[in-house]
């Protein structure tokens, strides 16, 4: 095969793994089963591996393929960023034609060496805080949290404008029963954080413009795992002097900037990702791709001795502050977790995936920004007000890669206490109002209902006499699902809210 052959097989390979990532993003949904597992992605992640073990001090089995990933990486280099990474993929697709060439001045590509380290040795304390660096963390939060809920309100409001036109309505109803049976949660799916984690990935695709593939050259901690171990890939670019004409094209064509003149065209495995760009265009066919047997030198922007000190500082200060932060010490009243994980230890095994909140069918687990600390920054939180944990319902700990939220049965989730519900008597209607309510003594599925109403005579603000029922919470009984504050009908804050328990 010619090489530009080869580089439409790539191409090819990029969208058939970024149509997978998208299918099983939409699989990832209650009782929804999927070819393959619906965590492939993060399974096949090493650096997602590496960390979690070294935080859980356990072997995850599940996590294991990463090793497949790392043996790619000793075969042929980073062809993972070449030709699997959905995120890789998202950069290539959207780098602009006029990107400048070159390094800006200085060690940039270091950074990314620095991050994986930081990432390596906080997790060595237990710490998995900046796996939301991760490129593939990134680009499921940002599709499940950001993405396919801007999506689905967007459906929305073209089914509600349009619905109005009768000879539209049978069409929109088929385009609605295939979109969202293909995998748009029903309902109106709202996270809080969906803006930042939309800017955060725009942000990671503006680089672009910067240099090509600026996040996979100088910030990728998982580009930079892949990097060190592909210094002895058996597979890498090879610049034949005597056919080489120097006239630069494959220098200017590489994405990565590793093609370096000055080391007579040759390229860093370590930084190249197999894309074929420059094999492609050399007019001699002088670059070729070749069995090689002796490791790569290292380089001025690899990891030094210093850099690892440098990193295990950081490491060490950066957790011991965020454990001294009063975060730390004492939980936020609000932060109700996922059904089992606070026992579980959810901080140290979570890995920010988003898996959970992409399932949770009524969109009540969000991503952390302030209840759960730095630490625990996007990792799951329940918030009743904007969804409750159905009681029907124990996907997240069936969808949790790692364990953080353990895979609890449906009868073990619905006596798994979460939180406890309390009414504000100032704000609830038969309290305060001396009316009758009585929405979150019928919503609460508890069988023997943990919430009982209770007669009273009481004197209204209007000065009559009426007899109302009252609710009260049966603490031993209350789980904390959160329906109660998710359809007590008050507008702004609920009357009866969950804490943690
Ligand atoms: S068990 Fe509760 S919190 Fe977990 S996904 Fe289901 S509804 Fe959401
Ligand atoms: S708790 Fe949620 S965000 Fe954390 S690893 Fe499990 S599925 Fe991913």
């Amino acid at each position: 095969m010619t090489a530009k052959t080869w580089r439409r097989a790539r191409q090819a390979v990029q969208i058939l793994a970024a149509v997978l990532f998208v299918y099983l993003l939409l699989g990832t949904r209650q009782g929804l089963p999927t070819f393959l597992p619906h965590d492939l992605f993060f399974r096949l992640d090493p650096l997602v591996g590496v960390a979690a073990m070294l935080a859980g001090r356990r072997w995850i089995a599940a996590l294991a393929l990463g090793l497949a990933t790392l043996a790619l990486a000793v075969l042929a280099g980073r062809a993972w960023c070449g030709w699997l990474c959905p995120l890789g993929a998202a950069l290539d697709w959207t780098r602009p034609r006029l990107s400048r060439e070159g390094d800006p001045r200085g060690n940039w590509r270091s950074a990314k060496h620095g991050l994986l380290l930081v990432i390596l040795f906080a997790a060595l304390l237990g710490n998995l805080t900046l796996l939301v660096l991760d490129p593939l963390t990134i680009l499921f939060r940002t599709m499940a949290a950001a993405v396919l809920p801007a999506v689905n309100a967007l459906l929305t409001a073209a089914e509600s404008a349009l619905y109005a036109i009768g000879p539209l309505q049978r069409p929109l109803e088929w385009v609605d029963r295939v979109l969202r049976g293909a995998g748009l949660v029903g309902g109106e799916p709202a996270f809080q954080q969906g803006v930042v984690l939309a800017l955060v990935f725009a942000g990671v695709l503006a680089l672009n413009a910067v240099r090509p593939r600026f996040w996979c050259r100088y910030l990728c901690p998982l580009g930079a795992l892949l990097g060190l171990v592909s210094k002895v890939s058996f597979l890498r670019h090879h610049a034949d002097a005597d056919a080489c004409v120097a006239c630069g094209k494959c220098a200017r064509a590489c994405p990565t900037g590793t093609v370096d003149p000055a080391r007579g065209y040759a390229a860093d495995p370590s930084e190249c990702t197999l894309c074929l760009d420059c094999a492609a265009v050399c007019p001699t066919n002088a670059v070729a791709f070749r069995w090689h047997l002796v490791p790569a030198g290292w380089r001025e922007y690899d990891p030094s001795r210093r850099q690892a000190l440098l990193s295990l500082g950081v490491a060490v200060a950066g957790v011991g502050l965020l454990r001294a932060a009063p975060a730390a010490r004492r939980d936020h009243p609000r932060l109700i977790r996922p059904p089992g994980a606070r026992e579980n230890g959810l901080l140290d095994k979570c890995i920010r995936c988003g898996e959970c909140m992409k399932v949770c069918p009524t969109s009540g687990l969000q991503p952390s920004l302030d209840v759960a600390g730095l630490e625990g920054l996007w990792t799951p939180v329940l918030v009743p007000r904007l969804g409750y944990c159905d009681y029907s319902c124990h996907s997240c700990g069936q969808a949790c890669p790692t364990g953080a939220i353990p895979p609890l049965s449906l009868d073990d989730k619905r006596r798994a206490v979460i939180g406890v519900a309390y009414i504000d008597e100032n704000r609830c209607i038969p309290w305060a109002d001396g009316a009758d309510c009585i929405v979150c003594e019928e919503m609460c599925p508890v069988p023997d209902k943990a919430i009982q109403l209770d007669v009273q005579t009481v004197a209204r603000p209007d000065g009559t006499v009426a007899e109302v029922r009252r609710p009260r919470v049966i603490r031993e009984r209350c789980i904390g699902c959160g329906i109660c504050e998710y359809k007590c009908p008050l507008n702004g804050e609920a009357a009866i809210r969950v804490y943690a328990p």
